[in-house]
């Protein structure tokens, strides 16, 4: 294969698809370009061991800067792509640079969702969504810092665990009753409340943000009931918007995400689109998604770096996901959407158990917390589409994989 290769976005799904093309012998000129001044990295341990200064920086890349050479990749970092000429071929930089393409690949990924309220853009207010991000966040955390955290998702959550263990106060503000609630059940919700309370994490939930005060820097957070709560550190995880606006302009099919088929193909057949900026065909819930989790882009990046060269390969695995907080995995298969009931395995005061989500009589998710043999073993049984009953379910003595 020896077609010019552009992708735009130096983030996680970029850096495997450079690895799996380097494997299938891709021979072809390739060039990445990216907004950031890093080589392409992985987001996962920014809010948990990197921030809590457990990793240094080169522990976070996908491949260490000597494998873009040997590839012969021209890495143009601190470059942001503003527009793409489809009828030519062309990818056009904000600084000038105009680059042609046999194939390009959008590997754009997601930004964290804003917040617009009075006081939002005082100092000591924060996102999560990139190294540069963290370095501002931990050279303003210490043992002393009051932190308001908006948000109880994964992100929300992680910070919280890391802040709390190294003794800040922490409070965590959720607009809805229990916190992650979006993807897992009230009794996994319930758990991680009490984990956190446990670790003093003051957890306000329904309740939602009006402004945030201060004169130069943030020194409180009004709720909406009036009540406000000091802090001198806020941090915002109220989810991220898919970074599109690009491809949108070149006319190519946006349905939240950049569609693409299975092949991690757009309508364009010279435009690929992989990770958190696509919505893509699931087979499990026969229709189409948009995730944001690591095995989605490396998943996606393998695929589209397949088809490239030639080799006819379709994306159709399982979602898995995982969380960290204190010393508990979470680790999540399957999509729990619209699930009929749930049957927990093992007691939830061992703190490793499972929850199971049944949907008409069928396994179609399991979150594992520290029990990462139910939750291997329950992948396998949400991929065979396995019908058990309650009971069977229910007893921890039988094996997942004796089901
Ligand atoms: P990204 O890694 O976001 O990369 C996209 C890149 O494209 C970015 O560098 C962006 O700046 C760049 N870009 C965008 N537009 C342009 C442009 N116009 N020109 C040039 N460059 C551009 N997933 C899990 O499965 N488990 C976890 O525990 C987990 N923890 C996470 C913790 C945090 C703090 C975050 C932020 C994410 C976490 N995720 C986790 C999600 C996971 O990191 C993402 O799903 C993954 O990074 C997606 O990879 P991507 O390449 O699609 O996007």
């Amino acid at each position: 294969m020896s077609e010019d290769i552009v992708i735009i976005g130096a983030g996680h799904a970029a850096g495997q698809l450079l690895v799996t093309l380097k494997q299938k012998e891709f021979s072809g000129k390739i060039t990445l370009i990216g907004e950031e001044a890093y080589y392409p990295y992985k987001r996962p341990p920014l809010s948990k061991t990197y921030l809590a200064d457990e990793l240094t920086l080169d522990r976070l890349l996908v491949k260490p800067p000597s494998f873009y050479e040997d590839i012969q990749t021209s890495v143009l970092l601190n470059t942001k792509v503003s527009f793409v000429n489809r009828s030519n071929k062309v990818v056009q930089t904000k600084d000038g640079k105009h680059i042609t393409y046999d194939k390009l690949i959008f590997a754009t990924g997601a930004r964290p969702r804003k917040i617009n309220l009075p006081g939002s853009n005082l100092k000591g207010i924060f996102y999560l969504r990139n190294i540069d991000h963290v370095k501002r966040i931990k050279s303003k955390l210490s043992p002393d810092s009051v932190i308001t955290i908006v948000g109880a998702g994964y992100i929300g959550l992680e910070v919280a665990a890391v802040a709390a263990k190294i003794g800040a106060e922490v409070t965590v503000v959720e607009a809805k009753d229990r916190v992650m609630n979006r993807v897992v059940s009230k009794e996994i919700s319930n758990f991680y409340e009490n984990e956190h309370k446990k670790h003093g994490v003051k957890i306000i939930l329904s309740s939602k943000i009006d402004a945030f005060l201060g004169d130069k820097n943030v020194t409180s957070v009004k709720l909406s009931d009036g009540k406000t709560i000091k802090t001198n550190i806020v941090i915002i995880g109220i989810g991220a918007i898919p970074n599109t606006e690009i491809a949108a302009q070149t006319d190519l099919g946006i349905d939240d995400g950049i569609i693409v088929n299975s092949r991690c193909l757009t309508e364009d057949p010279h435009i690929y689109a992989i990770g958190d900026c696509t919505s893509h065909p699931n087979a499990l819930l026969g229709k189409s998604i948009r995730l944001e989790s690591v095995h989605n882009a490396v998943e996606q990046a393998k695929i589209a770096a397949e088809n490239i060269c030639g080799i006819d390969n379709h994306y159709k695995s399982i979602p898995w996901f995982w969380s960290d907080q204190y010393d508990i995995k979470l680790q999540i298969a399957g999509l729990s959407y619209k699930y009929d009931e749930t049957v927990i395995r093992g007691k939830i005061e061992s703190r490793s158990f499972s929850c199971i989500y049944i949907k008409d009589q069928f396994i179609i998710a399991i979150d594992s917390i520290n029990n990462p043999g139910d939750f291997i073993q329950g992948k396998l049984l949400i991929e065979n589409k396995t019908k058990i009953d309650r009971d069977t379910l229910s007893n921890p003595k039988i094996m997942l994989k004796d089901m």
